[in-house]
């Protein structure tokens, strides 16, 4: 998988990909991250890239060419557009896991100041948001969408650490414990360390289910659980989620 990210900041995505995970991803070469500098692709003298809106109003906007330019330096035909902006369609696992398994080349172009000349939107094949906030410029979406890929992409980490990870199966992940085994006698539950795998497995479904109808019970789905599954559900409504 290969990412081009266009930026005016290639030192912020630069530092992120030179640690942990997505380092070792690039060193194994399960990904490829180029990082192209938005100024380099500029027609216009200073290295200029943005300018004043027309119609008035504060804050500058990105040009045009320059963003063009740069989205055709690096496109082929096997590559995906994706533009970084609070007004686009929201970040979130499932898209992750499409990405990670349909994709061969995410272009990734960040903003920043007021925003983009709306006539970039013509070069782009999705607008993606990573939520309902607005941030000061696009870098860090850029790296939420390639970190969160890069960690589904085989061989990038053990499948085990992410089938069950918060969202796989509409669930959020159990609870994990590591030592000491006592804290200020806050104990770890005694099945974790009893080596009965069968009790470990009950106890981290029951964990996911309790995760998820304490914190976010939007996301179960009935139709996917199992007949014990409904039945820890029932226990649950009756204790409160206790
Ligand atoms: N004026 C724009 C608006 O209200 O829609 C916001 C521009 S924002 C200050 C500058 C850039 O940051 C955006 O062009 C985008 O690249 C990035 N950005 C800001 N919030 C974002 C979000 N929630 N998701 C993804 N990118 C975001």
């Amino acid at each position: 998988m290969k990412f081009s990210i266009i930026t005016l900041f290639p030192n912020l995505i630069n530092s992120y990909i030179s640690e942990s995970i997505i380092k070792r991803a690039i060193e194994k070469n399960k990904i490829e991250i180029e990082v192209l500098d938005l100024r380099n692709f500029t027609n216009y003298s200073h290295n200029q890239v943005d300018d004043y809106q027309f119609g008035g109003g504060k804050g500058m906007v990105l040009m045009v060419e320059p963003v063009v330019n740069a989205i055709e330096s690096c496109k082929t035909k096997n590559s995906k557009v994706i533009l970084t902006s609070p007004q686009g369609k929201t970040w979130k696992q499932n898209l992750a896991r499409e990405f990670a398994k349909n994709e061969e080349h995410i272009i990734i172009i960040c903003g920043h100041y007021e925003g983009f000349d709306e006539r970039i939107l013509d070069y782009v094949d999705l607008e993606v948001s990573i939520g309902d906030y607005v941030l000061t410029g696009g870098e860090l979406a850029s790296l939420i969408f390639v970190d969160s890929i890069t960690r589904l992409i085989d061989g990038v980490i053990a499948k085990e650490s992410h089938q069950n990870d918060s969202f796989e199966n509409d669930l959020l992940d159990h609870p994990v414990y590591t030592k000491p085994i006592d804290f200020r006698g806050k104990k770890v539950p005694e099945v974790l360390t009893s080596g009965h795998h069968a009790n470990i497995d009950k106890f981290r479904q029951e964990g996911r289910l309790k995760n998820t109808y304490n914190k976010r019970p939007d996301l179960l789905k009935i139709d996917n659980l199992s007949v014990s599954d409904l039945d820890y559900l029932e226990v649950l409504k009756n204790t409160k989620g206790e």
